[in-house]
């Protein structure tokens, strides 16, 4: 039973990063991982939780990718102080925050003061923190209403960022050692089929199928797709803690064990994740 999809308060969770790893394991789970949005400041954290209670922990993140609706990437079993990854994710960070600046000027402008309200611990403020903001000014009812109002496709607000080509994410992933899995399949709603075969030209190496919120048919189809391309099938939750409640750590795990397609990909990740702890030991050794 694995879930590898998980946001802590180092991207837009509430949980820390090991407290999301004492979950897991209360819960049973065989395999864990926290997926930030571009962002790895949980990641060593986590692991190293997980060796404290035996609790399997791979690394992780989640990228967002240039398209024309929402496309992200997860990334697995990399090497989390690989050069090119940690300067990427730096860049990524400056494009965040500003876009951050221009969008709360904007809901200024609308008479919505922004007081982002975040833990000290976390570094990004992504657009979940501006949403709870909105709705703290009496803009919104909740994160939802205030991504619907302003935030969201159909919004008010709405300032594009610049984000990672899907060949420019799948290789960063590559070249760290990880492995590239498509995120959530069901919410690309337009030219999914032309997206996915896409990715598979630019070396994608798995889809989570399984997804809290995908319907029972659109798990089957997605399993199709993935086994007649030979990708992994992953699943996870999409665990936001606090500001996505009625994601729960672990909810599709139970199901997707059931499926022997999803025991191949499981023992394959965790073959990965001894690679990961060599190279952890390694890199202590050297003090790094
Ligand atoms: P950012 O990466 O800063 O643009 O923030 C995007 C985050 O906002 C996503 O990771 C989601 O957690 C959240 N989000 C995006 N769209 C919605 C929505 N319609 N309702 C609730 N949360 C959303
Ligand atoms: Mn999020
Ligand atoms: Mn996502
Ligand atoms: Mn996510």
């Amino acid at each position: 039973m694995m879930d590898l999809h998980a946001h802590s308060l180092y991207s837009d969770g509430s949980s820390t990063a090991a407290e999301i790893v004492r979950i897991a394991k209360e819960r049973e789970l065989s395999l864990c991982a926290i997926t930030d949005h571009d962002c790895i400041d949980g990641v060593e954290e986590a692991i190293r939780e997980g060796q404290k209670i035996a609790m399997p922990v791979l690394s992780g993140i989640e990228l967002d990718i240039e398209n024309e609706c929402e496309l992200h990437l997860l990334g697995y079993g990399f090497d989390y102080h690989n050069p090119a990854l940690l300067a990427e994710l730096k860049h990524q960070a400056n494009e965040r925050q500003a876009r951050n600046e221009k969008i709360v000027e904007q809901l200024e402008a609308l008479d919505i003061p922004i007081e982002v309200r975040r833990d000290t611990r976390g570094k990004l403020v992504s657009r979940t923190h501006l949403a709870d903001a909105i709705v703290r000014a009496g803009k919104a009812d909740n994160i939802q209403d205030a991504f619907a109002k302003y935030l969201g496709p159909t919004g008010l607000v709405r300032i594009e960022r610049k984000r990672l080509r899907m060949e420019e994410a799948i290789q960063l992933i590559h070249q760290a050692g990880g492995l590239a899995v498509l995120a959530h399949p069901g919410f690309i709603k337009l030219h999914p089929k032309e997206t996915i075969a896409e990715l598979i030209e630019a070396g994608l190496d798995g889809i989570e199928a399984y997804y809290a919120m995908h319907s029972a048919s659109q798990i089957v189809d997605f399993c199709d797709i993935a086994e007649a391309n030979n990708l992994m099938i992953t699943t996870g939750s999409d665990y936001h803690g606090e500001f996505r409640k009625y994601a729960r750590f672990g909810h599709v795990a139970k199901l997707a064990a059931l499926d022997s397609r999803i025991r191949e990909a499981e023992e394959q990740l965790l073959s990965m994740m001894k690679i990961q702890i060599k190279t952890m030991s390694l890199c202590s050794e050297k003090g790094a």
